[in-house]
């Protein structure tokens, strides 16, 4: 089995701090870290390789500091990592990062799965999945909370509004997993100092041989119009000095 697995680089959403004023992200307040939901991704393209045999490539659209994270991705049992990385990427929507990770997954060859995470910590759209396997002309399932590979074809478990869909696809295609599907394992540290000697590819918008006017800013159709953030309410605490009046209070919030 030859299977790709999309792994974004996000900031630890517990540490980062944001500009209200301009409404950006302070990206350099917080480590970067893999987006916790393509752990999923990755642990599971790991064990189907054990399984079954094969490879496992992880492929990531980020800036260059991204390369160190993805060591972290070697040494949970990736074979190869390749780092999408250029000024010419900068500013994609998800229309244009889904081209583009769909650009470096052609170059890379023949594959059987697409592994990535139901979404991101960060932009939280959940489309980039589906838009790739859309460029490739796959077909994709969401939501998977369980995979199993037989012969040609995928089985999976997708659940969707309180409803489970048990479906089966020919493959090649893309998988979108949630965080149900499997506990990722931490890396040993064996692991940990191989990964060190394993390299981290960068591939730039050129050896991408992709139509440029749809990489970064100009192929990014969307439109920004205005960011908020919600405003953060305390905890409102009512007091009764009488107990009867409080047990009431109790009573009629209940009801
Ligand atoms: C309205 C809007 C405007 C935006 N404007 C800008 C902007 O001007 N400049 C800018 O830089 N960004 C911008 N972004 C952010 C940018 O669109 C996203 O960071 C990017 O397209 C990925 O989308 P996502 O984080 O929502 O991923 P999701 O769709 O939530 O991710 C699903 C899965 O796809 C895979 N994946 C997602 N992104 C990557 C990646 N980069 N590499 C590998 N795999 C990946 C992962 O497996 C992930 O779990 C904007 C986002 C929105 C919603």
């Amino acid at each position: 089995m030859n299977i790709v697995v999309l792994v974004k680089i996000v900031p630890d959403i517990e540490k980062v701090t944001f500009n209200v004023e301009n409404g950006t992200v302070n990206r350099a307040s917080a480590p970067q870290e893999i987006n916790p939901f393509d752990l999923n991704a990755l642990e599971e393209a790991v064990k189907i390789k054990e399984e079954a045999g094969g490879r496992v490539t992880v492929v990531c659209m980020g800036p260059p500091e991204a390369k160190e994270a993805l060591k972290d991705a070697l040494a949970r049992g990736a074979d190869r990592a390749v780092l999408l990385s250029d000024k010419k990427l900068a500013g994609s929507d998800t229309l244009a990062t889904s081209y583009t990770l769909s650009c470096a997954i052609k170059k890379l060859g023949e594959f059987d799965l697409i592994l990535c995470g139901e979404k991101t910590t960060d932009g939280d759209t959940g489309q980039v999945g589906a838009e790739t396997a859309e460029h490739l002309g796959i077909p994709h399932a969401y939501y998977v909370s369980r995979l199993s590979i037989e012969g040609k074809n995928a089985v999976v478990h997708s659940e969707m509004e309180n409803r489970l869909l048990v479906m089966e696809f020919p493959l090649p295609m893309l998988v979108s997993v949630t965080k149900d599907i499997n506990a990722p394992r931490l890396p040993s540290l064996k692991s940990k100092l191989a990964s060190r000697k394993k390299e981290v590819e960068v591939w730039s918008a050129a050896d991408l041989g992709a139509d440029e006017s749809r990489l970064g800013f100009p192929g990014s159709p969307t439109m920004v119009y205005k960011v908020t953030f919600p405003t953060e309410e305390g905890r409102k605490g009512l007091i009764f000095k009488d107990i009867t009046e409080g047990i009431k209070a109790i009573a009629q919030i209940l009801s």
